[in-house]
């Protein structure tokens, strides 16, 4: 008797069994599984993110194995390694569910009409959004650019059901793998401080739903999500991204328990459907402003204003407690994102795409889509921007969200002593101030880069230009 031929489920951004469309599917044949290290993605994981990816796949690999799958990993071109597995196994199908970077969707593309003039078919599914950024559209048939009637738009729609696990049937035959440790994604310099605050793979990502979900976190959203020393939000955007569990998931859960209160909190969601619908529809926001006027802006070149933004020595503190925050959870509160970016792009006149390159290279949940537009949000130029002339004054946002200094005081940790108002300004202290609190500014921590008056003048100027 032969063997059936086995499918190939290709795991990409999903790196889950529930609710896995094209894991559901995979599973009506034996199968197995592979995850393709693709070294041609112009944007691949940076640093924090190679890490969760690291640990995301050991998770999975071991959850599969205990259901008979084998997780195999190859790097290459995916295109090449999908060749050489179908023609070594004889394969019937391959399946994976889409990704929607303009590179993915480009790559993708070329593998299924390879793969269909071979007659092996390839089936591609929705696992990562509620909705197929082609499904919405205005009344003229174009992308929204405005997030309230998309959102809108986006509640009336139908999202899909959920697919349980399957039975799982492994291939019987061996396929050979790279060692997960030669893909070179192991951790480096985070590893350590990451691992005490995250826990990668889907079980990590249940328990800190059901955590959220089972403590206030639902209930209390709206009223603490601002406030980055509350423990406010559901910090599951990494395990969004990774896809270890899907916006359909957290939806119907959420909303079963909580209905209409879930949807301060379900709103962010829709902010995120947002991103991936434009990034869809203007693939090039990565790179390039979608308002062209911004082209023409005159952003400056400085390696050491850059650097000390990088490192948190700004010495405006809580623009510092976020980007050493950021360093070591790879991790930062969204009201901390905010002020940071903007100062980064209207206080330094440094271009957006370079704060947005560190923190694709910091965050552990780095995501193309959010990433880019939430940065071109910040620097004014993208889809529903923030207006030109609103430049957070960071001393005044840090008095309005973190008064106490709770905050700062935890990672900035030379300032624990100050408090209100000159842990928010430090160089504003009276002398005796500073020398009880053991503070010489200069020397144990910075002045102020730039003083907040003279930036927001230059910035307005510069944007009443374009
Ligand atoms: C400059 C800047 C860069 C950003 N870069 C990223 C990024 O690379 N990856 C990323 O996932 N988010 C990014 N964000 C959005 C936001 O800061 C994070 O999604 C949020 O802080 C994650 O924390 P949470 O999971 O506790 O969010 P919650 O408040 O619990 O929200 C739930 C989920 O909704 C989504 N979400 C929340 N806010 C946004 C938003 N503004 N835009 C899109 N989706 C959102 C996330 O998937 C999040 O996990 C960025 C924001 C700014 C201002």
């Amino acid at each position: 008797m032969t063997e059936e031929k086995p499918a190939i489920l290709w795991f990409r951004q999903d790196l889950r069994l529930a609710d896995n469309p094209a894991l559901h599917v995979a599973a009506n044949h034996p199968f197995f599984a592979v995850y393709i290290w693709d070294e041609q993605d112009p944007w691949p994981p940076g640093g924090a993110s190679r890490w969760w990816l690291y640990k995301s796949l050991g998770a999975l690999k071991q959850s599969l194995h205990e259901r008979g799958i084998q997780l195999i990993f190859r790097r290459g071109n995916p295109l090449h390694v999908l060749k050489t597995l179908a023609q070594e196994t004889k394969a019937c199908g391959i399946y994976w569910n889409r990704c929607y970077e303009p590179y993915a969707i480009n790559r993708d593309k070329e593998i299924k009409s390879y793969f269909t003039k071979e007659g092996i078919p390839c089936q591609s599914f929705n696992g990562s959004l509620l909705v197929e950024p082609w499904e919405i559209q205005t009344k003229t048939k174009g992308p929204y650019q405005v997030f309230t009637p998309f959102w809108k738009a986006l509640q009336s729609l139908n999202f899909p059901k959920l697919t349980p696990i399957p039975d799982l049937q492994g291939w019987k035959t061996d396929v050979s793998s790279e060692a997960l440790e030669e893909l070179g994604l192991s951790p480096t310099l985070w590893g350590q401080s990451l691992e005490e605050a995250w826990q990668p793979g889907e079980k990590g990502a249940w328990e800190r739903l059901n955590h959220f979900l089972e403590d206030d976190g639902v209930e209390a959203y709206a009223r603490k999500r601002d406030y980055p020393s509350e423990n406010g939000t559901s910090h599951l955007s990494p395990h969004l991204h990774w896809g270890e569990l899907s916006p359909t998931q957290i939806w119907h859960q959420t909303s079963q328990i909580y209905g209409a209160e879930a949807l301060p909190f379900l709103r962010q969601l829709g902010w995120r459907e947002f991103s991936y619908h434009l990034l869809f529809h203007f693939p090039e926001l990565p790179s390039k402003p979608l308002r062209p006027s911004f082209d023409r802006f005159p952003w400056e070149e400085n390696a050491d204003t850059l650097k000390a933004w990088q490192t948190g020595q700004t010495g405006y503190p809580l623009v510092d407690a976020g980007m050493r925050e950021l360093w070591h959870t790879g991790s930062m509160h969204n009201r901390v994102r905010m002020v940071v970016a903007s100062f980064l792009v209207k206080h330094l006149l440094l271009p957006w795409q370079k704060g947005e390159e560190w923190f694709w290279d910091t965050l552990v949940d780095a995501d193309l889509a959010n990433n880019a537009v939430s940065w071109q949000w910040v620097a004014g130029c993208g889809a529903d921007a923030a207006p030109y002339f609103r430049i957070f004054n960071p001393s005044l946002q840090s008095q309005k969200f973190d008064s106490e200094g709770i905050y700062i005081k935890q990672w900035v940790p030379e300032l624990h002593v100050l408090d209100f108002p000159y842990i928010h300004s430090p160089w504003q202290a009276p002398i005796e101030i500073l020398e009880r609190a053991g503070i010489e500014l200069g020397t144990t921590y910075p002045f102020p880069i730039v003083d907040h008056a003279f930036a927001r003048k230059r910035a307005l100027e510069a944007l009443r230009s374009l």
